[in-house]
């Protein structure tokens, strides 16, 4: 018999200064991706997010209205434990966003303004490795993301940005889509992976109302089980992976 073959993933790309992280609602990043992102902006990168919503509509015993201002204030502490000041809300309405060229253009804009070289995303297919089904959110911004990265360097596509004074920029180099099933690259989390663990804390009242779990046992054991399981396709060490889609 022979031993299954574990396909290694590829060393992340480290050329590069800026990187714009767009997902749907706050804890998208921190389930998972802050590590990687602490490790970068540890290194002198810039980092900067884009939430398309505030994540109003997820905390069953919370009403929109109380709830989106709460976990804006969650994502902010969250992003700043992984070095990231740059919070930016799209104001797409949690749960129900539509993909189409409202979207496209939003995520364009954010692209023309941040410049970044990186892009990041999270996981735009219907399933999480065919296991449980993804969020419609989820695929409406993890698709629309990868395609105004594009859109972004268009100067014909959305006129109207370039009316706005936001000029095209055709620097995007790469689209990270982080929790894919099918990844190919990989970044060592294990500087990274304590202030991760800190930044999915911040997400308390998200967190709270999930688990019945100790937070902290609950954010370690989630972060460094992936980070690990990841590790054994990456030389060992805990890491972060990507699908990385070059452009
Ligand atoms: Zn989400």
């Amino acid at each position: 018999m022979t031993e299954p073959t574990i396909t290694q993933l590829l060393p992340m790309p480290e050329d590069w200064r800026r990187a714009l992280a767009v997902v749907a609602h706050p804890d998208d990043l921190e389930y998972g991706c802050s590590a990687a992102i602490a490790g970068w902006t540890d290194g002198g990168r810039e980092v900067a997010y884009v939430l398309a919503t505030r994540g109003e509509a997820g905390i069953d015993t919370l009403e929109p209205a109380k709830c989106g201002p709460l976990r804006e204030q969650e994502q902010r502490a969250s992003a700043a434990v992984v070095g990231v000041s740059t919070v930016e809300f799209l104001d797409h309405k949690d749960g129900v966003i539509e993909y189409g060229l409202d979207l496209r253009r939003d995520i364009a804009a954010a692209i023309r303004r941040h410049r970044p070289e990186l892009v990041i995303t999270l996981n735009h297919r219907d399933t999480w490795g065919g296991v449980a089904w993804n969020t419609p959110d989820h695929v409406a911004v993890g698709r629309a993301t990868l395609d105004a990265a594009g859109d972004a360097g268009n100067r014909w596509i959305f006129p109207e940005l370039t009316e706005r004074g936001l000029a095209p920029w055709n620097g995007v180099r790469w689209v990270a889509v982080a929790g894919s099933s099918t990844p190919t690259h990989a970044t060592d989390a294990s500087v990274g992976l304590e202030r991760a663990v800190r930044s999915l804390l911040e997400h308390r009242t998200y967190i709270e109302a999930l688990t019945d779990e100790d937070p902290e046992t609950y954010a370690r054991g989630f972060l460094t089980g992936n980070a690990s399981a990841t590790g054994e396709r990456f030389g060992g060490k805990p890491a972060v992976a990507f699908e990385l889609f070059g452009r």
